[in-house]
């Protein structure tokens, strides 16, 4: 029978955008500054366009003004830039996103370069994620999806300190800034990625699973250790003629076996996806914050 918790990201997620609320709340009325968020869209990818679009409703949920570009698939990189120096400049813009993937003509290292550190709201400036490795220096911005994550255990009441964690995936935004944070956390940590043999072997030791792959139902029973923690950030369509788009999401974790096995379970949808929305709104807010010196 089922007994892990299920974690419910939704909920928590919520409770933050209420702390939010209030402050860019108490934020406006003392100075009368309102957060922004700019956030760059190019090309028409369905599904960067949905991202976008729940960012930008998110904002309006907790007052936060949100300022959205769209350039056509074919634009030039310069463009992209030209844009990126406005906002740079702009005083009413706390935060600039750029939503990722950009169309492969483009650069992505000198577009994400190109973002002021005091406005990288997604923590993708190299500097910011080599701050982040480094013992003793603080990066302005975490990573919005890995941060959810220990936000989500912290909330939880789960202890991280002193725990064995695994990390399944080593992505830039994702998986490698997970990584880090848990160790930042005070975690021991290993990554298990797509040469790891035998990943089942690493991660049954874990106490803590952070998992992003981007594989349906890769994580099995066998793969988790009896009372281990486990959130999964896979966003992955699984054909399905019930559901009326003919597709649902899973996880990357089998659901009903980690429910059997592990202690806490993130459910998906509903578990990381709605934090990392209000990781962005946070990462906003406080930028709006420093940058008005603001506390
Ligand atoms: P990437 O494709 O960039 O990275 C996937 C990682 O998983 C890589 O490091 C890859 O290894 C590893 N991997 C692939 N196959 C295997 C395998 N069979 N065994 C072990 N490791 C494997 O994906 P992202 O990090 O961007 O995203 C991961 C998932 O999280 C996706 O499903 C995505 O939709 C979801 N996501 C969810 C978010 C949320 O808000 N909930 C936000 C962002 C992403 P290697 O490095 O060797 O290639």
């Amino acid at each position: 029978g089922t007994s892990a918790k299920i974690i419910d990201g939704k909920a928590v997620a919520k409770i933050i955008r209420d702390e939010i609320t209030a402050e860019v709340s108490r934020m406006k009325d003392a100075i009368g500054i309102v957060p922004g968020l700019a956030v760059v869209l190019v090309g028409d990818r369905k599904d960067s366009a949905t991202y976008v679009r729940n960012k930008k409703k998110a904002c309006e949920s907790v007052g936060i003004n949100s300022f959205e570009v769209r350039l056509p698939e074919d634009s030039s990189e310069q463009e992209v830039l030209n844009f990126i120096s406005g906002f740079n400049e702009d005083p009413s813009v706390h935060g600039i996103l750029v939503q990722l993937p950009l169309p492969s003509h483009m650069d992505e290292q000198s577009i994400l370069n190109a973002v002021s550190i005091e406005k990288d709201v997604d923590g993708f400036h190299p500097l910011n994620i080599g701050r982040l490795a480094m013992r003793g220096r603080e990066p302005l911005f975490v990573p919005c999806t890995p941060k959810g994550c220990i936000e989500l255990l912290h909330r939880s009441g789960i202890v991280i300190k002193g725990k064995r964690a695994v990390v399944i995936g080593r992505s830039n935004i994702v998986g490698m800034p997970a990584a880090l944070l848990l160790q930042r956390e005070d975690a021991s940590i290993s990554i298990v990625h797509s040469r790891t043999k035998n990943p089942e072997d690493i991660t049954r030791q874990a106490d803590i699973i952070i998992s992003a792959v981007g594989q349906p139902n890769m994580v099995r029973e066998n793969w988790i250790k009896p009372g281990a923690v486990i959130i999964d950030v896979g966003i992955n369509p699984v054909q399905d003629e019930k559901s009326p788009r003919g597709y649902r999401l899973v996880g990357d974790v089998c659901y009903e076996e980690a429910c059997k096995v592990a202690s806490a379970v993130t459910p998906v949808p509903g578990g990381v996806g709605p934090m990392t929305i209000a990781m962005l709104l946070s990462n906003t807010l406080s930028s709006a914050k420093r940058l008005h010196n603001f506390q």
